[in-house]
């Protein structure tokens, strides 16, 4: 008899037949949202993390008789969510259920001729064929692919090793460059490790939370609702150009100019060292490089400060007093900080306060990034990007040697450098250094900087793989080869959340047509590659957790204290790190954990550093011809980046605008003529948008803002990038605005 093939036995272990039914979400039958008919009465329940944001919330998914998911709720008592979901949470099973799912394989077989269905062994065939061509006629690196901080980590750590150990490639970023790169970097730098301190207790356990470029009401709801758990009278701090939905609701508005915060947070620096509300014991016991620090920040006076920032020095002096009595205080930031020129060294100017005045390690202190995807936790411990898989370092030998034991490859399969980051693969493709990608479970083509010329970029590839759930997305549609992905819910692996938590997903829906999960196409591709040998031990996503988990020992992100799933499941989710013998501060039944309460970091002296340069001036500042200053950011909590699986919901689509807005100060729509609903172009120097104005005093004059899940904004965007991180940055470009005539 035959042996039957990998494919065949992965197409054989799906449950029934393959199909594209799928099951229906109760507002499909006209309910609300959280309502199950009668006749759909759930048989069972399973909890499992929310496939969107870094926040982690459990969901509750109801399942008929046959394991299906019929409909979900909010998890009552999950450590993260108490019970609570965003919009986005409630309607996560809708989008599965969408009709431009990719049910099958895709072939373009010529340019200009549109992609066409094929089975499996095509697909495969095709994927092969083509960049083992490439990698013949231009090097083994002249292939990259581009991934995402949205598929489980057991898919990330083997699509990293197989492309990096199997396929003999070296380029490889993932959509984590765009969010969490700078977050990355600053805390490797600062605390020896790529290691956020907090929990989200301290959410509700601080006197003082100063939220720096985070609009959590609208981009991380459900952490802002721990925020109103808070009964410590807290103050609430916003430190944000624009007056956000959180800055109407904070005690203190800091409302400087854009892209001024490196500066403003030098000037804190140099008014909280005058006053002598810095923690001496602290940082003489637990840093490196303060004096040369306080040094730096000496010319920052407040009027210096007042004048490059725009901040009223009345505004310094109470935020200054905040911090320097309030016991305990805690730093927030997100995008507003890591998508910035400057976004690495203005990180670290929030850690340099918290350590400077001691807040960090204690209950509600911490310098505490808000990452933005649900797995970028995942994707910088074990992407294998810019870090080798687990935090280790690909230019140490002992680390290669090191890994590649435990993955079975020889040391010299594992590179001795990182590859290039996201801006720079689209350089080496310009170049025609690149000439194969493959992008998975991203959508380069709405998201990247400068959408135009990221456009030409994919359209000049020899062979662009698309690895997508849906046909639609703008990358996808410019692909040679569809593969079709499994999502949320059809698949089962680990995500890693914004204080550490490890929580499962689980497959509760069955995949549409000859979908896979990210997990199962990667083992496909390594057995049509050839070196499907070298990943026998990942045989499915369990197996592999238990590969990384042995990869974690003995380092700050080490879980070897975890079971398997089971046991992340009925703990609510685990923080790491838990080692296999837990200390007695940290055992094994703590729902929390905290970094850091010792005062011992991770730099090998154990001493955090001091990371500080000079501010630099906004890279496109507004001039006569583009006179305002382009803010971008979130626009609604039902919307996710691109729009790829919210559109998809017609509830979520109620709870948003449909067209792109563009908010603009009333002084300002005044001197143009411009009213609310007036149909408006904003335009810079690499393209035009479309928009309808939005009349509003929450952006400040000569500012405009535009949230970023339209396709034509990143049209308009300014391709600047900071120089540690290589995060772009989106927040500020210069454009002019006019009324449509
Ligand atoms: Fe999901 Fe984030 Fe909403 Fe929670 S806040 S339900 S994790 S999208």
């Amino acid at each position: 008899m035959k042996t039957p093939t990998a494919l065949e036995n992965l197409l054989h272990a799906r449950s029934g037949p393959m199909t594209t039914e799928l099951v229906q979400h109760p507002a499909d039958y006209g309910l609300g949202l959280g309502r199950v008919p009668a006749r759909l009465a759930p048989a069972a329940t399973t909890d499992m993390v929310c496939g969107f944001c870094s926040t982690g919330c459990s969901l509750r998914v109801h399942l008929d008789a046959g394991g299906q998911a019929i409909n979900l709720s909010a998890t009552p008592d999950y450590p993260v969510n108490l019970g609570m979901a965003c919009p986005k949470g409630w309607e996560a099973l809708t989008p599965l259920a969408a009709p431009d799912r990719a049910t099958t394989p895709l072939l373009r077989t010529s340019r200009g001729a549109p992609l066409s269905p094929v089975d499996w062994p095509t697909a495969l065939a095709a994927f092969t064929g083509k960049f083992q061509a490439i990698q013949r006629a231009h090097g083994p690196h002249s292939i990259a692919f581009l991934s995402t901080g949205q598929i489980a980590m057991e898919e990330m750590a083997l699509l990293g090793a197989l492309f990096k150990f199997g396929m003999g490639g070296l380029h490889c970023d993932s959509n984590t460059r765009q969010c969490m790169a700078t977050s990355h970097v600053a805390y490797k730098q600062s605390f020896g490790f790529d290691a956020p301190p907090f929990t989200y207790a301290d959410f509700e356990e601080s006197d003082a939370l100063i939220f720096i470029g985070a609009n959590p009401c609208i981009a991380h709801p459900i952490m802002w609702q721990r925020v109103m758990r808070n009964r410590r009278q807290p103050e609430i701090v916003v430190v944000d150009p624009r007056t956000t939905e959180t800055a109407q609701a904070a005690t203190l508005h800091v409302a400087l100019h854009p892209k001024s915060d490196l500066t403003l947070l030098y000037g804190l620096a140099h008014l909280l060292i005058a006053r002598g509300a810095v923690k001496r014991e602290f940082i003489d016991a637990h840093t490196t490089d303060y004096d040369t620090f306080a040094a730096f920040v000496a010319p920052f006076t407040p009027e210096h400060t007042a004048t490059e920032t725009g901040v009223p020095l009345a505004t310094l002096h109470r935020l200054v007093e905040i911090i320097a009595t309030r016991e305990r205080v805690s730093f927030w930031w997100t995008m507003g900080v890591n998508q910035s020129h400057e976004a690495t060294r203005t990180a670290q100017a929030i850690i340099n306060l918290a350590l400077m005045t001691g807040n960090i390690g204690r209950p509600g202190t911490g310098a505490n990034s808000i990452t933005g995807q649900c797995n970028a936790m995942g994707s910088r411990l074990f992407g294998n990007a810019s870090s080798l898989l687990g935090g280790y370092d690909f230019a140490k030998a002992e680390h290669r040697e090191h890994v590649a034991r435990i993955i079975g490859v020889v040391p010299a399969q594992i590179p001795d450098r990182s590859g290039y980051a996201y801006d720079q693969i689209l350089d080496a493709i310009e170049r025609g250094e690149i000439r194969g990608l493959w992008v998975i479970a991203t959508n380069t083509a709405h998201s990247w900087i400068n959408q135009t010329r990221a456009r030409d970029l994919l359209a000049k590839l020899d062979f662009l793989v698309v690895q997508e759930m849906y046909t639609t997305t703008e990358t996808a549609q410019l692909a040679d080869l569809v593969l079709p992905a499994a999502g949320w819910g059809e698949k089962e692996g680990v995500l890693i959340n914004s204080e550490r938590r490890l929580g499962v997903i689980k497959k509760v829906s069955r995949a549409p047509g000859q979908a896979l999960s990210d997990f199962a196409i990667f083992k496909l591709v390594a057995e049509a590659w050839g070196c499907g040998d070298l990943f026998r031990e990942w045989r499915n996503p369990a197996a592999a957790f238990q590969i990384l988990k042995t990869l974690s020992a003995g380092q700050p992100c080490d879980f070897t204290g975890i079971r398997d799933y089971a046991h992340i499941a009925e703990s609510g989710g685990i923080q790491w790190p838990l080692p296999e013998s837990p200390s007695a501060d940290r055992p094994s039944a703590m729902t929390e954990r905290r970094l850091f309460a010792d005062g011992k970091f991770f730099t090998p002296d154990a001493r955090a550093r001091f990371y500080f340069d000079a501010p630099r001036p906004m890279p496109e500042p507004p001039d006569a011809d583009y006179p305002f200053i382009m803010l971008t950011g979130r626009g609604s909590s039902a919307q996710w980046h691109t729009g790829s699986r919210t559109d998809k919901s017609a509830v979520l689509r109620k709870l948003a605008p449909t067209v792109l807005t563009a908010e603009i100060n009333p002084d300002d729509a005044t001197r143009l003529g411009i009213a609310s609903g007036d149909r408006v172009t904003v335009r810079s120097r690499r393209g035009t948008a479309e928009a309808i104005a939005l009349v509003t005093p929450t952006v400040q004059r000569g500012q405009i803002f535009l949230p970023m899940h339209f396709g034509t904004v990143n049209k308009l965007t300014f391709p600047s990038f900071d120089p540690h991180s290589r995060q772009p940055s989106y927040k500020a470009c210069a454009v002019a605005v006019a009324r449509f005539e």
